[in-house]
């Protein structure tokens, strides 16, 4: 049974945070976390906890089993949760993506059938867009789908597909028409492509950061999608995939307020108990100014991030702050978790410590999901500066 979550006022937002502070202390130890980094799979009773919680419904029409609630709430879960795990962070920020392409672009059956089983944690989807030729450059899409009798036979390739292994489909950006002189993001749809099926291989890569996410390459080779399983229109996958944009950016941008909150908290404690030349580290100016620049970092992010959620939240025009977000949080986050690593001296690589996890997780942010030099390229484009690609 999921529960839902009512919120009305910033008082209800505030004891929604504090309930996901409760939560996060009391069962995602340092020793759990650190043991499911390390084995570099989730526990699959977290994903039945949250539901419960009603965390993976949050965003899931009222209808289906969901609250309804915006981007603003959006971002108070996955900044609280990445504070600790960003590996779970991702996972929130993909449900919350696949939430709103179904809402958004699926239909009646699609949502009949999906998003129940989303908020329950019954159903995951993974989303499968770059690939080893197309990372920033997502246009050069070669993985093709053509139609069947029955449906969608799919072949082709995607690499670094988060939770792919552990998905029950694939939102997988196929070409479905030959690409067009000009016009590559003509042509491309997205289909709800099965994961469990022997056209579909998934291999775990062992990356450096979020090794908790199941990054995966995901081989298609024959695979079968039944003809329901478009998501959207023929051809305007790509288009449909920009409007779940805005709230990806923003929701990766409050991870890295999570993570930068994490690092703040882990070198303020360290810095007061750590000692040096009798007294305490902390009572070093050069150990203190950084960390005062650390937090005030963090207070410009929360508040670029809160911006950008509550103008999409009343659908006025955020991609411009969502972009700025995303890119200052992670650049600040990079910094931040730096600047723990050197607060703590040797410690900062010992692996029981947060710090060491945060830090690698960071790095994910300078260009994922998108590259902060792509996000400065169309910050240039919005000022009416040339197109630099
Ligand atoms: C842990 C992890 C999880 C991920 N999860 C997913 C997922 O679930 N689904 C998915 O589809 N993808 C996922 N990705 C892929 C991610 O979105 C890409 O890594 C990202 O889009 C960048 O692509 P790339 O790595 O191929 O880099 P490239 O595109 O090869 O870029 C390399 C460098 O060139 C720069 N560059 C490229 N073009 C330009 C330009 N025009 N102007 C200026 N600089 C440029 C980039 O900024 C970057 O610095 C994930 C990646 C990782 C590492």
């Amino acid at each position: 049974m999921t529960h839902q979550i009512h919120i009305h006022s910033p008082d209800e937002i505030d004891l929604f945070r504090a309930s996901i502070r409760g939560f996060v202390e009391g069962e995602l130890t340092e020793a759990r976390v650190r043991a499911m980094d390390d084995r570099r799979a989730l526990e699959p009773e977290l994903r039945s906890q949250m539901a419960q919680l009603g965390w993976l419904g949050l965003s899931l029409p009222e209808a289906y089993g969901g609250s309804a609630a915006g981007v603003e709430m959006g971002v108070v879960l996955v900044e609280e949760v990445s504070r600790v795990f960003p590996s779970l962070g991702t996972l929130l920020v993909l449900w919350a993506m696949g939430a709103r392409a179904v809402s958004q672009h699926g239909s009646d059956l699609q949502k009949s059938q999906i998003l129940p089983r989303m908020a329950d944690g019954a159903y995951a989807l993974a989303f499968g867009i770059s690939e080893p030729d197309g990372g920033t450059d997502a246009l050069r899409c070669k993985t093709r789908a053509t139609r069947t009798e029955s449906g969608w036979r799919v072949d082709g390739s995607k690499l670094y597909t988060s939770f792919a292994a552990e998905s029950d489909a694939i939102a997988t950006l196929c070409r479905t028409a030959p690409l067009e002189d000009g016009k590559p993001s003509r042509g491309l749809s997205v289909i709800l492509v099965p994961r469990a099926q022997d056209g579909v291989e998934t291999r775990r890569m062992n990356l450096m950061a979020h090794r908790a996410a199941c990054t995966c390459e995901t081989y298609f080779d024959d695979a079968r999608a039944a003809a329901d399983d478009l998501l959207g229109e023929e051809g305007r996958g790509f288009k449909q995939l920009l409007s779940t944009l805005d709230e990806e950016r923003i929701l990766a941008a409050a991870m890295y307020v999570g993570i930068m909150q994490g690092a703040l908290d882990g070198m303020v404690a360290y810095a007061c108990d750590r000692v040096a030349f009798g007294k305490q580290i902390g009572g070093f100016q050069a150990i203190q100014h950084p960390i005062a620049d650390v937090a005030t970092d963090l207070e410009h992010a929360r508040l670029m991030v809160s911006h950008a959620a509550r103008l999409f939240d009343r659908n006025e025009d955020s991609s411009n702050a969502a972009a700025m977000a995303k890119l200052f949080a992670s650049e600040a986050a990079a910094r931040a978790t730096d600047r723990g690593m050197r607060v703590m001296g040797g410690y900062g690589l010992v692996q029981e410590h947060s710090m060491e996890r945060l830090f690698r997780d960071a790095r994910l942010g300078l260009f994922s999901p998108i590259s902060n030099e792509m996000i400065r390229n169309q910050i240039g484009e919005r000022l009416g500066l040339p197109r630099s690609y």
